[in-house]
């Protein structure tokens, strides 16, 4: 694997409860931290995209009769907070860290420009992105894909509670296989569920591999980073 210099990390809000299952867990938010602060010191520029199941979810919401764009908007705010909790938890170790939004709420986050983002990371700053793609019927891993095709990340880390893709659901059927690495055409081929296909096309048409590693192992992150074959590589 080429030495990594910038990645796009993806977490997703729900990790982010930790055993509760919603919420803040400042215990998995500090695991978090000391990781990708782990990273940043070998010299890798990290941007991260959170999700905010965790807190909102716009199909759930829209389930209880909130109307569909309303929700979307409310899980957009929802990945706001969690990435507020980041730069807290960040900036409480020391490090450089910035939010920006894809919507304007400024003085919360600075608004969303892959100029200064590509500037800030050459700064040493972490960056994280938040408020999703800004649009309603998306999803923070389509934000991901399009956040690390903006900013020219070398590939998109994408933070599951499993430890790559499996020929099926793992937790269901004992005799998956993993795959170590698999193209993009194979994945749609096989109905895998990895990312949604908009997030999935994304990265298929710009070129951007994506790893699929299990975040909530402590240590992974950095293991990956070095080389080692602890997730899937899914690319063209
Ligand atoms: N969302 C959206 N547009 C985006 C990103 C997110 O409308 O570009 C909304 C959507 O309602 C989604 C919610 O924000 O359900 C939270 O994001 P997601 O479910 O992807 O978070 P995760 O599952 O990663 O915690």
């Amino acid at each position: 694997m080429q030495k990594l210099k910038r990645i796009l990390l993806k977490l997703s809000g729900e990790s982010l409860a930790g055993g509760a299952g919603q919420g803040i867990s400042s215990e998995r938010l500090n695991d978090y931290i000391a990781e990708i602060v782990a990273v940043a010191q070998k010299g890798v520029q990290v941007a991260i995209v959170i999700g905010g199941g965790n807190i909102f979810r716009g199909l759930s919401g829209t389930a209880k009769g909130v109307e569909r764009v309303t929700g979307d908007q409310m899980g957009m705010l929802a990945t706001v907070i969690n990435s507020l909790a980041l730069r807290a938890a960040f900036l409480a170790h020391g490090c450089k860290a910035e939010v920006f939004t894809s919507i304007r709420m400024e003085p919360v986050g600075k608004l969303y420009s892959s100029m200064e983002v590509r500037q800030k990371l050459d700064e040493g700053y972490i960056t994280i992105l938040a408020g999703g793609t800004g649009n309603p019927y998306f999803t923070t891993d389509t934000a991901a894909a399009l956040r690390a095709v903006e900013i020219g990340a070398d590939y998109l880390l994408k933070g599951t509670r499993v430890d790559g893709i499996y020929t099926a659901d793992p937790e269901k059927d004992p005799s998956a296989v993993r795959f170590d690495s698999i193209s993009f055409d194979e994945v749609y081929r096989r109905g895998l569920s990895v990312m949604d296909l908009t997030a999935m096309t994304l990265c298929r048409e710009n070129n951007l591999p994506v790893m699929v590693f299990d975040m909530d192992t402590k240590g992974n992150l950095l293991k990956l980073i070095a080389g080692e074959n602890i997730a899937t590589v899914v690319s063209n």
